[in-house]
Formats: C-alpha cells, sequence, structure tokens
C-alpha cells in the first residue's frame, strides 16, 4: 500500500509533492495525461516569484518535478480510471492496474472553455488566451483592441482587468444583460475602455448555449 498519492502533476500536484517526499512520505504522483500540467502549454510564466525576466513554463514545470524527485517523489506516468473511496483507504484504477494508497490528494486542475471557432486551437498562445492576469500583460496585448467573451464575474473581472493594456475592450455576451454580480457588471459596463457588444448569439455561433 502506498503512503501518499497524489493525482495530477501540475504545480499544485508538484507542490503537494515537493512537501509530501520532504516529510519523508515517499508520494507517487501521477500525471495524467498532460505531465506538468496547463502552465506547459504557455511560453513565458512572467509571474513566478524570483523569474524576474518571466520564466519558460515547460522549463519551470520540468524543475519543478526535478525538486520533487530529488526528495523522494516517485512521478509515474498514469492516468486515474476510477476512485473507490468508500473504504478505509482510497483504491484507485490507474491504467488498468489498482493501486491502494493511506492518503491520496487530488491535484486535477480544472479546465478551461472553448469557444469551438475555426482556427482557435491554432491560434492559442498567438493571441487567443484563456487567461487575462496569465498573458494580459504581454507585450503582444499592448495598446491592442482586445476582446472577452462571457457575461459572468470572470468574464467582467478580466475585461476590467486587460483595460490597462488594451487601447480598447470588448466584451461581448450572448444575452442582452450580463451573469456577473452587480457590482463587477456594473465596473465593466461603465468602464469607459470596455464597449458591450449585446446578443451575439446566432445560430452560426458556436459557443451559444454555453456559460
Ligand atoms: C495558456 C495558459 C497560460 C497560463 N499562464 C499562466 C501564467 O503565466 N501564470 C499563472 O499563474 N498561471 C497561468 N496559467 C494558469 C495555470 O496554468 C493554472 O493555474 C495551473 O496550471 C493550475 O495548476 P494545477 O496543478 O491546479 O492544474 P493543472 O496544471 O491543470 O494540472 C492538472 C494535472 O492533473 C492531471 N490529471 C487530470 N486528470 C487526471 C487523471 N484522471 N489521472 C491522473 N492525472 C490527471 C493532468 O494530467 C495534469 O498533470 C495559464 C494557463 C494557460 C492555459
Amino acid at each position: 500500500m502506498e503512503k501518499v498519492v497524489i493525482i495530477g502533476t501540475g504545480c499544485a500536484g508538484l507542490t503537494a509533492a515537493i512537501y509530501s517526499a520532504r516529510a519523508n512520505l515517499n508520494p507517487l504522483v501521477l500525471t495524467g495525461t498532460m505531465p506538468g500540467g496547463l502552465l506547459t502549454t504557455t511560453s513565458t510564466v512572467e509571474n513566478f516569484p524570483g523569474f524576474p525576466e518571466g520564466v519558460d513554463g515547460f522549463q519551470l514545470m520540468q524543475h519543478m518535478q526535478k525538486q520533487a524527485e530529488r526528495f523522494g517523489a516517485r512521478v509515474q506516468f498514469g492516468t486515474v480510471e476510477s476512485a473507490d473511496l468508500s473504504g478505509d483507504h482510497p483504491k484507485l484504477v490507474v491504467d488498468g492496474k489498482e493501486i491502494e494508497t493511506q492518503t491520496l490528494i487530488i491535484a486535477t486542475g480544472a479546465g478551461h472553455r472553448h469557444l469551438g471557432l475555426e482556427n482557435e486551437k491554432k491560434l492559442e498562445n498567438k493571441g487567443v488566451t484563456y487567461c487575462a492576469t496569465c498573458d494580459g500583460a504581454l507585450p503582444m496585448f499592448r495598446d491592442k483592441p482586445l476582446v472577452v467573451v462571457g457575461g459572468g464575474d470572470s468574464a467582467c473581472e478580466e475585461a476590467t482587468y486587460l483595460t490597462r493594456f488594451g487601447s480598447k475592450v470588448y466584451l461581448i455576451h450572448r444575452r442582452d444583460e450580463l451573469r456577473a454580480s452587480k457590482i463587477m457588471a456594473e465596473r465593466a459596463v461603465n468602464h469607459d475602455k470596455i464597449e458591450m457588444v449585446w446578443d451575439t448569439c446566432s445560430d452560426r455561433n458556436t459557443w451559444c448555449g454555453r456559460g
């Protein structure tokens, strides 16, 4: 039986791995289908402390893995297919093999929603981003008209944040009112650099009906 199993090798999983390995718990860390997690898909991470010039996301995650391994973490390629948490100890099925553990740390991250537009994937990191606070300050977005799609708190917050960098921010929403909390919505709608684009739903828009 394992002492600690950690599902996920993004920054959360590998941070847990560093701490549990340093506590001599010899954790088993499962990568899933994305070793290194989401940060491996970005070019420069600019907000990680200690890197005044920013750091390549892939390289940062490699360093985190090496740091965890140095203290005894075992990183294993594998995806958890099912988990039984009903007994005394969690039981996992990892690529067909059962693993039992005293402690389970789930660090499987969160997914962002895609619009499903043609070329969306191709333009990822080349103008299309899913995180304004991560990427908004990059030179490619400076003094340019920017677009945020959505109508909830995140969309309003990110649009307001992006006004610091873009020449103008269009907030595109499929309906005629925002789902965001009143204060966030008012802040966005009343901002002189944000232009609302309402009611964008049509049969051709693949994002209609979502969010
Ligand atoms: C393009 C882009 C740029 C970004 N830039 C920045 C930035 O500059 N600064 C910043 O602070 N944040 C940035 N972010 C956000 C950052 O990537 C996330 O906040 C961070 O990766 C979350 O880490 P996590 O460990 O929680 O999850 P993730 O990084 O999503 O990792 C999840 C892990 O769980 C694993 N997993 C999932 N399911 C299973 C399973 N069934 N079995 C086994 N393993 C599984 C995956 O394979 C992966 O290893 C960016 C995100 C994107 C997409």
